[in-house]
């Protein structure tokens, strides 16, 4: 695969609830490799946008193309075996399990009616449960997730370190393009370093990673692409090794989060 191929492509895509526009004709592609930022106001679709890509917002119209398939008119849990991971605007973590059986819900949600298998205790289901945990594990231990988190359930989990966990959901069955929506919000400054820095390491193992963030400084200094998504277009998509677009430098300067 060339390195310059787009992973994901849209095309006109729309999207209206009731009388409300929310996505007008978006077209937009996800160059294979690339850490893409998406920014812009609240409401003008962004995480409308990462739900079209993941299926849990079906477009009015347009195309979608995962590596070169139409995935628009596919279920959530093919588009995910075929390759798209993806985290929440609010974390969705189960509160009364631990990191890894959390972890390795990102396994099962690329399987189909897989709910009744936990009562047939069969050879073959207790294999499948082992590899889950020990793919859990692995990710676990890949994201650098301290010990002593595996005794805590989530709910007790610190924010910055579920967001990490959710991470680890996502990319447990090695997607190759991630989204994840506002993925720092709540984050300290150190916490949300470290968060950059595991979203260089992910895009160093291969993957695209898409990620709505406000946080001017963070995009700044990760994402090598930006794109400016106003009222439900795309005003800007800008090459970050390059100067900056008048629109995009004004739109950053004005952002909230330089005005505490
Ligand atoms: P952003 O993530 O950029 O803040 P959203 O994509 O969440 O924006 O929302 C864009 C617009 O679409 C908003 O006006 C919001 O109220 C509306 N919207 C989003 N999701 C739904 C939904 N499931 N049903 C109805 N309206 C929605
Ligand atoms: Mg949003």
């Amino acid at each position: 695969a060339a390195r310059d191929e787009a992973v994901v492509e849209l095309t006109k895509v729309e999207k209206r609830f009731g009388g409300n526009h929310v996505l007008k004709g978006l077209n937009l592609s996800v160059r294979r490799g690339s850490l893409l930022g998406v920014v812009g106001p609240n409401g003008s679709g962004k995480s409308t946008l990462l739900n079209t890509l993941s299926g849990f917002v079906k477009p009015d119209s347009g195309t979608i193309k995962l590596k070169g398939m139409d995935i628009a008119g596919w279920p959530i849990h093919r588009r995910a075996a075929m390759g798209l991971g993806r985290t929440f605007q609010v974390p969705q973590l189960i509160d009364e399990l631990g990191p890894l059986e959390n972890i390795a819900v990102g396994l099962v949600a690329r399987e189909r009616a897989t709910y009744l298998a936990p009562f047939f205790q069969t050879p073959g289901v207790r294999k499948a449960n082992a590899e889950r945990h020990q793919a859990s594990f692995a990710t676990f231990a890949e994201l650098r997730l301290p010990n002593d988190l595996l005794d805590l359930t989530a709910a007790k989990i610190p924010l910055g370190l579920k967001r990490i966990v959710e991470v680890g959901r996502a990319i447990v069955s090695r997607p190759d393009v991630l989204l994840l929506d506002e993925p720092t919000a709540g984050l300290d400054d150190s916490e949300r370093a470290e968060f950059g820095q595991l979203l260089r390491y992910l895009q160093g193992a291969g993957m695209t990673v898409v990620v709505v963030e406000h946080n001017v400084p963070f995009v700044l200094e990760y994402c090598d692409e930006l794109v400016l998504l106003e009222s439900g277009e795309i005003t800007v998509h800008a090459d970050m090794s390059k100067p900056l677009p008048a629109r995009l430098r004004s739109y950053l300067s004005y952002a909230p989060e330089h005005h505490p």
